[in-house]
């Protein structure tokens, strides 16, 4: 069996989920589990009713019109889907009077995103001829602590996962498991969420514990990329990567893979294929343990997720990565070549960092970028030698 994971934009709409339903039916006979993120930027447009809750406005229509629209496209049935429309206005009415929310109501709050779209695609296969039926990532073991919208999963679920799912796998259920991504439950009953692109987790920690062929995570690029393509248009798919790095990729900002979505894989040693839904023929990238040698390595660079990363690692505030031409990058080096290298600067605290980096928020970004050269240059990584400095001219 394989697990097959599908992000927001793979499904966004009507189209986008006939056409994933393609792709699910032509993997039929490798035993798929799918794993579905909410539709599109469902999470954020959650994540903003809650603030609008907070201030006493009640405003979900954009969430509500969406779903009942692509279940009307799709032809299916939307009584579940309208259930929980109805369940998650009632809960925004009690923050609109509370005027407050807690990180477990913000969790249960954007749930609602995931297990609209389980239902939305079981329907659809379903109506199709392809018989599939929708879990809640809980329904099939999949437990978490109690850290509200950064939970960690349950070392229970390796046992778990497969009691309810060998059916599946052994052939006496025939109908196609999709599964919400990104979010489970604590001992106590309370949803959690796994962070922000949790569902790669949740597909890894299923194809892990599965002992699956492989875990496909379908997203909207040709693979891991070198570089941000939302800032460098010339950004190319790497054939193969380790898991080391792209866990380190995650970390560094890099947002295509969830930070911790590696360390199930890894221990499993399932492989990992980043493919791209948009573009079914490129072969995307494949994460392994070790390199084969049979890929080619492309060297390119990597200074354009300098932008993203100053503005992820800011806000957690210890330590800034410059990948801006890589002598000293670790792993990032044989991806990315002698292009790019990374300067770590540490502080104590984002404040003293801010005033090493930044200054006191009066100057211009040239001056913002000398000093960054010049922090480069006296920690003697290839002092004067990169070309680019990129630094986000709107920081906090
Ligand atoms: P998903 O659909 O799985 O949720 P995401 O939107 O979370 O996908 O992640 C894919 C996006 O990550 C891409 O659309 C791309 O804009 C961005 N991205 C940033 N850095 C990279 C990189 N190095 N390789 C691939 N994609 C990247
Ligand atoms: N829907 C969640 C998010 O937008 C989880 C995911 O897409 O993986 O972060
Ligand atoms: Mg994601």
């Amino acid at each position: 069996m394989i697990v097959m994971k599908f992000g927001g934009s793979s499904v966004a709409n009507a189209e986008r989920i006939k056409h994933v339903a393609s792709i699910i039916k032509a993997y039929k006979e490798k035993k798929p589990v799918v794993v579905l993120s909410a539709m599109g930027d469902t999470t954020d447009h959650l994540l903003d009713a809650a603030d609008q809750a907070v201030k006493g406005i009640v405003d979900v229509e954009g969430v509500a019109k969406l779903h009942k629209e692509t279940a009307e496209l799709l032809n299916v049935n939307i009584e579940t889907i309208q259930d929980l429309l109805k369940e998650l206005n009632q809960l925004l009415t009690g923050i609109s009077m509370l005027k407050e929310i807690s990180k477990r109501s913000r969790d249960y709050l954007v749930s609602f995103g995931e297990r609209m779209s389980v239902r939305m695609m079981a329907a659809y296969l379903t109506k199709e001829g392809i018989p599939a039926k929708f879990y809640d990532a809980w329904d099939i073991g999949i437990l978490s602590d109690s850290n509200y919208m950064a939970a960690e999963l349950l070392d229970s679920v390796w046992d778990d996962i497969p009691k309810y799912l060998t059916g599946y796998k052994n052939g006496t259920d025939v109908e196609i498991p999709i599964v919400t991504g990104f979010i489970a439950k604590d001992v106590k009953g309370n949803i959690t969420t796994l962070g922000r692109g949790g569902s790669d987790l949740t597909a890894t920690m299923i194809g892990a514990a599965m002992q699956a062929e492989e875990v496909q995570t379908w997203k909207d690029v040709d693979g891991i990329l070198t570089t941000d393509p939302r800032i460098v248009k010339e950004a190319k798919p790497v054939p193969e990567v380790t898991y080391e790095e792209a866990q380190e990729l995650a970390m560094f900002g890099a947002q295509v893979l969830h930070p911790r979505s590696m360390v199930p894989v890894r221990k499993s040693g399932t492989p990992v294929r980043v493919k791209n839904s948009y573009n079914i023929t490129s072969p995307g990238s494949i994460i392994v343990e070790n390199h084969t040698g049979k890929e080619e390595v492309y060297a390119g660079s990597f200074y354009g997720t300098l932008k993203s990363e100053v503005e992820r690692i800011w806000a957690k505030g210890h330590v800034i990565i410059f990948d801006i031409d890589v002598q000293g990058g670790v792993n990032l080096k044989r991806i990315f070549g002698d292009k790019a290298f990374s300067v770590f600067i540490q502080a104590p605290s984002v404040e003293v960092l801010r005033e090493r980096l930044i200054g006191r928020g009066t100057d211009t970004l040239e001056a913002i970028e000398k000093r960054v050269a010049k922090a480069a240059s006296e920690m003697e990584f290839a002092a004067g030698k990169f070309d680019h400095v990129l630094i986000n001219d709107d920081l906090p």
